[in-house]
């Protein structure tokens, strides 16, 4: 077997996603809008496990979750109950956890489902094996790495938050092919309205990787979504690295360390839990009719493949532009509201697939967290358009835009970026060129590539503010006028 058969990698994600836009908590009262709020004031007897306190279920959250599962092309159960997972941990106080189970009479939610991913040219399919509702524990906060840490504060305003669990089979090749899948689960995710995707904590990832001639290790608390793809080149790193050496991959559960960017061991197979799972007595069975699910299907809103089909037949825009586009439903969102008020879609396109996007990637924001808005950038686009501005100065002055949200008007009367389009203006800064650059303009006489640099060096003397065509042809006319007085 060559190198690369024997460490053939397989990947399977278990992610837990929060039903976000939910008001209230799984199975009581309790505010779902914990962010920023002080630790442990939105509880209450239920979320807090007092002996005795009864849950009742959401309603919403079975509605929400019956959709994300119709998403994934799943097939839902009729009949279920919810499963008491038995474990102590000190994020869960009434030493269960309230959840689904797919064995011993057990039913999920879902089941085989499955989501298309287009990696490169390749189109795959993802099988989905099961989508189940359960309570998101308590948040633990360690002081400092996990295994380092003096001590562990616990806050309960998570505990009870209405999470779906969503399970892949071990489809997943690599870890791009991973990161893929979970950009596309989101924007799902986003689109049916269910879920704020930037929300930290919002979307969490297990991963179980194995190498062939291995054995399947886990990686837990993969916390965000830029994270998976680190974590699973480590863990693979790691695992081939052994395997070369003829050491043994234990099969075992780690933590991924996001400060220090490498997995660590939290315990091995056999210290395992067993949870005794048996039937939850405080809810009663759930019965999801076949009217429930068709009222659901008639509430469910446009999903990223429909939408990227229309912005191919709507907007004419190229295949991969609108997937680029609709892979994060906020930027799918700033384009359609800038088109709305610029009726030229590939040219706004064109700007948030280049220079808009890299500008986010380069001060790692996410759109929804930047400063500009659609009217911005068409401000900016028009402004281009009507001369005001050449399009180099638009690409300047956009990452000031996108960090501080001022009006492109604005910053280019502050700071005089105002395109010369005029001869007479052109003129004392074209000599200079002329001057400076002897060898050049000799060379330009024959060399087509030194009419360019002079061309670049007037854009430059300008600070980019020079029409770059009117620039182009006075030099041209300039070394015309030279080329005749040469040969008499
Ligand atoms: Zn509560
Ligand atoms: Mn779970």
């Amino acid at each position: 077997m060559s190198a690369e058969n024997c460490n053939k990698v397989r990947i399977g994600l278990e992610i837990h996603v929060q039903l976000t836009s939910l008001k209230t908590k799984l199975f009581c009262g309790c505010s779902s809008d914990y962010k920023g709020e002080d630790p442990n004031t939105m509880v209450c007897p239920v979320c807090f496990g007092i002996p005795g306190a009864l849950p009742v279920l959401n309603e919403k959250a079975v509605e929400f979750a019956v959709m994300v599962a119709l998403a994934l092309n799943s097939k839902i159960s009729e009949r279920m109950l919810f499963f008491r997972k038995n474990y102590y941990y000190p994020d869960m106080p009434k030493n269960f956890q309230i959840s689904q189970y797919d064995q011993a009479g057990g039913v999920p939610l879902a089941v085989d489902g499955f989501l298309h991913i287009d990696v490169g040219k390749k189109r795959k399919k993802i099988r989905i094996s099961r989508v189940h509702l359960e309570e998101d524990p308590g948040r633990l906060v360690h002081q400092g790495a996990i295994d380092t840490s003096p001590y562990t504060l616990v806050d309960y305003n998570r505990s009870g938050i209405a999470l779906l669990e969503i399970v892949t089979d071990p489809d997943l090749d690599s870890p791009k092919e991973a990161r893929v899948f979970l950009q596309k689960l989101r924007s799902i995710l986003e689109h049916l309205g269910i879920f704020t995707g930037r929300l930290e904590g919002a979307m969490r990832c297990d991963a179980n990787i194995s190498l062939t001639g291995g054995t399947r290790v886990e990686v837990k608390n993969i916390s965000s979504f830029k994270e998976v793809e680190r974590a699973l080149c480590f863990e693979i790193m790691r695992q081939k690295d052994l395997l070369q050496k003829d050491l043994a991959v234990k099969r075992e559960t780690r933590h991924w360390d996001e400060s220090r960017r490498i997995t660590i061991s939290l315990r091995t197979k056999e210290e395992e839990h067993d949870y005794r799972y048996f039937p939850e007595p405080d809810l009663v069975p759930i019965v999801v009719t076949k009217d429930f699910v068709e009222e659901v299907k008639e509430k469910m809103p446009e999903l990223p493949e429909a939408r990227v089909h229309r912005f191919v037949a709507t907007y004419n825009l190229p295949k991969y532009d609108a997937e680029v586009l609709v892979s994060d439903k906020a930027l799918a969102d700033f384009f359609e509201r800038s088109v709305k008020l610029y009726n030229r879609p590939k040219e706004v396109s064109n700007w948030m697939m280049s220079d808009l996007l890299r500008n986010l990637y380069e001060n790692n924001l996410e759109i929804t967290e930047s400063k500009i808005t659609p009217k911005h950038l068409v401000e900016m686009i028009r402004l281009i358009e009507e001369g005001v501005i050449s399009g180099k100065i638009g690409k300047k002055i956009l990452p000031e835009i996108v960090l501080t949200g001022r009006r492109p008007s604005q910053i280019i009367k502050e700071n005089g970026l105002v395109k010369i389009a005029s001869r007479e203006a052109l003129q004392d800064a074209v000599e200079k060129v002329f001057r400076e650059n002897s060898k050049a303009v000799k060379d330009a006489l024959t060399d087509e590539n030194a009419v360019h640099y002079l061309v670049g060096q007037l854009m430059r003397a300008t600070k980019g503010k020079a029409d770059p065509q009117l620039a182009n042809r006075i030099i041209c006319e300039k070394l015309g006028s030279l080329k005749s007085k040469e040969k008499p």
